[in-house]
């Protein structure tokens, strides 16, 4: 696949766009008047490989803790804002590092025009977050119902009236929860700006059902070499849209970032629990910091071979098992101790 080349757009450390790598970014959940709860749960969020997060701020009290927040956080930090400008004129003043804030939806030229010069000031990137939900009843009215088009048609006028302004730190974001509209109007859109893209599914839905939907949606438009941020929107803990997030860009080798377990789905020759092995395995490694494959097999006859592009792998045995190396089988030890003897050669990658 060959990416498209977007202009490059500064949040904090991270680069959005050209060749930068494609960052995985979530948004909190909790209340952000409660800055140790948000905090706590931005630090989680940083553990599991986040690299922007974005937070809500509803009113005046919110915004007043952005500068709070920030300072605790090893992160960039966006604020995500509606309809009321001098919250972000707000969250500007107390340093953050990014905006989402459609202008369309913040009032009066003059209003817009404050946030712009605000923003161009502080040198601080605003997102332009179409949703095909709340789109302008104008574009409702002429459209019929959300389109692909009638989103790019939202974009286009809020990029303009950032333009107008002189404002060119824009990141632009088109989702619906419609996979096939969501993808449509990526495509239409890089036909008329260049500003780099951030890709999601919106109210994709439960951890199993949004997986899904965020891998085929986030998938499908990254796999045409769209996209240069993501976030998947899952409803339950962000720090699962967080690995559901790397794993996508896994699966498309676009990232290389944390461990790769796979595991076979098992059949008549499995002699071991491999479900409960496996569970484990994802619950020692799933956070380290390694970029490797790991395989966890359900038989010795087939599972170094069956998995033999894993940097490590174990294949279990009723009472012997295997722990192999790129396939090649390094040790045998008793079935009690597969899961502890692979834990220890893991530590020993670089
Ligand atoms: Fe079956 Fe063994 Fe292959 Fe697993 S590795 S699917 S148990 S043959």
């Amino acid at each position: 696949m060959k990416r498209q080349k977007r202009r490059v757009v500064q949040i904090g450390d991270v680069q959005i766009g050209g060749t930068a790598p494609i960052s995985v970014q979530s948004m909190t959940n909790t209340d952000t008047r409660n800055v140790k709860e948000t905090v706590t749960q931005i630090k989680q969020l940083e553990k599991a490989g986040c690299e922007l997060v974005r937070i809500a701020i509803p009113d005046q009290s919110a915004a007043s803790k952005v500068a709070q927040i920030k300072e605790e956080i090893d992160i960039p930090l966006i604020a995500d804002i509606h309809f009321n400008y001098k919250l972000a004129l707000e969250v500007l003043e107390q340093g953050v590092d990014g905006l989402r804030i459609n202008p369309g939806n913040i009032g009066s030229e003059e209003k817009i025009e404050l946030v712009a010069n605000k923003a161009l000031e502080y040198q601080v990137p605003i997102r332009v977050g179409v949703n095909a939900g709340s789109l302008e009843k104008e574009l409702l009215q002429k459209h019929g119902h959300p389109t692909a088009e009638a989103m790019v048609e939202s974009a286009l006028g809020n990029i303009e009236l950032l333009e107008k302004f002189g404002f060119e730190e824009i990141i632009i974001s088109l989702k619906a929860s419609d996979v096939m509209m969501t993808l449509k109007a990526y495509q239409l859109i890089i036909q008329e700006v260049d500003y780099p893209l951030h890709v999601g599914i919106t109210e994709a839905g439960t951890i199993k059902s949004g997986t899904v939907k965020s891998a085929v949606g986030i998938g499908a438009i990254l796999a045409q070499g769209l996209g240069d941020t993501i976030r998947v929107s899952l409803t339950g803990d962000p720090v699962e849209e967080v690995k559901v997030g790397f794993q996508i860009l896994r699966a498309l080798n676009l990232r290389d970032q944390g461990v790769n377990l796979i595991s076979c789905p098992t059949c008549g020759r499995c002699e071991i629990d491999l479900v409960k092995i496996a569970n484990r395995v994802e619950e020692e490694i799933g956070d380290l910091d390694k970029s490797i494959e790991v395989a966890v097999m359900g038989c010795v006859v087939n599972g170094p071979g069956e998995a033999r592009e894993a940097d490590l792998g174990i294949a279990g045995g009723k009472d012997v098992g295997l722990i192999f190396k790129k396939g090649e089988v390094i040790k045998k030890v008793s079935g009690q101790e597969l899961v502890n003897e692979l834990l220890i050669e893991i530590d020993k990658l670089e």
